[in-house]
């Protein structure tokens, strides 16, 4: 009786084994899962790589008297120094912005503490580069800045994105830098992920509405998962859509094909990511004319289990599939899937986003 039983459970064991070693590779997994921990790991890296060194130097802000601006710094022009000659970047993905001002020191900030309200900022730091000093504010959230000057002082005034835009998306093209995503043919998915989305710049940027959008990548870098989901978060976006493309687990070609979006189950809100998805993925196959592949929960993905906001990460094609990675490479394909796109964040605002 032992014996039948054991039998009987080695050979349960042995057909069961050899159909997952045949039917797993087939099957289409979401490959954002599996490359995740890989991926965060090459997009720390050259995250650090690009870092450039500060002093540890942390510059205080001096209080401004109550009546003045609450959101605003304030900094005193050097000796012979005009306000036309202070560079700034800012940089939303990491909420960094970057101030270059001649003709000073770190003492001359002794001398002359930046005036201003430190509430929304988490560091500021003081380098001398290439004879010029550069002040770098890390800031707690993504701010629209706009300055002023006059002869003695160049003024900096921190708004809201809610402040300047009706309306706020983060769109997120996936991988980027050494994460290629999926490969096939000599096709990286970072690059069709890219394309698309700018091609979906093309249609925002030309929006008559007063949305306000924000790209994790509009090149080949590759920010950290982190920094992607932060820029939606702490832009405190309506939408933050991540665009990606698909293939099976093992990479290699099938039949499987069309248009999946994943959403987060735990955002049970009415407009929430569910909801969300359901409009992406209705627009997106309708343009397309691609297989609907239906919801797919999406909690185990990082950028999707952290977001605050309404989130879509969609899965457009599958690069495994010879007939729609010919589609995805077409520029014509990859306008559609963003005409597609578009048309969901509208008709997101459309029903109350
Ligand atoms: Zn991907």
């Amino acid at each position: 009786m032992e014996e039948k039983t054991l039998k009987f459970a080695a050979v349960f064991l042995i057909l069961l084994t050899l159909t997952m070693c045949v039917v797993l590779p087939y099957f289409p997994e979401i490959h954002t899962r599996a490359v995740e921990a890989r991926e965060q790991r090459l997009a720390e890296e050259e995250f650090a790589a690009n870092q450039t060194e500060m002093n540890d130097l942390t510059l205080a802000v001096s209080d401004m008297p109550a009546e003045e601006h609450e959101s605003q710094l304030k900094l005193r022009l050097p000796e012979g120094v005009s306000g036309e000659s202070i560079q700034y970047t800012n940089d939303y993905v990491t909420q960094t912005i970057r101030i270059e001002i001649p003709g000073t020191d770190s003492a001359y900030f002794d001398s002359y503490p930046i005036m201003g309200s430190s509430n929304h900022i988490d560091t500021l730091s003081y380098a001398h580069e290439g004879g010029e000093g550069v002040i770098e504010i890390v800031m707690d959230k993504v701010y629209e800045l706009e300055t002023e000057y006059d002869d003695s002082f160049y003024y900096f005034d921190f708004l809201t994105p809610q402040e300047v835009y009706d309306k706020v998306v983060v769109i997120d093209a996936g991988h980027g830098g050494r994460a290629p995503g999926a490969t096939k043919q000599g096709v990286n998915e970072k690059d069709i992920d890219l394309a698309i989305v700018l091609q979906l710049k093309e249609l925002l940027d030309n929006n008559d509405r007063n949305i306000g959008v924000y790209y994790t990548r509009t090149d080949d870098s590759n920010p950290t998962f982190d920094q992607r989901v932060q820029l939606a978060n702490k832009s405190n976006a309506d939408l933050f859509i991540s665009i990606h493309n698909n293939s099976t687990l093992s990479g290699r070609m099938s039949s499987a094909s069309g248009t999946a979006v994943m959403y987060n189950e735990a955002d049970e809100k009415e407009l929430g990511s569910r909801r969300f998805a359901q409009i992406c993925l209705e627009e997106v196959t309708a343009k397309l004319g691609s297989r609907n592949r239906g919801l797919v929960e999406g909690d185990d993905i990082y950028i999707i289990r952290t977001s605050e906001v309404p989130v879509a990460l969609i899965e457009v094609g599958f690069m495994t599939n010879q007939e729609e990675l010919d589609l995805l490479r077409s520029e014509e394909y990859q306008k559609e899937a963003a005409a597609g796109i578009y048309q969901a964040i509208l008709r997101a605002f459309d029903e109350g986003y």
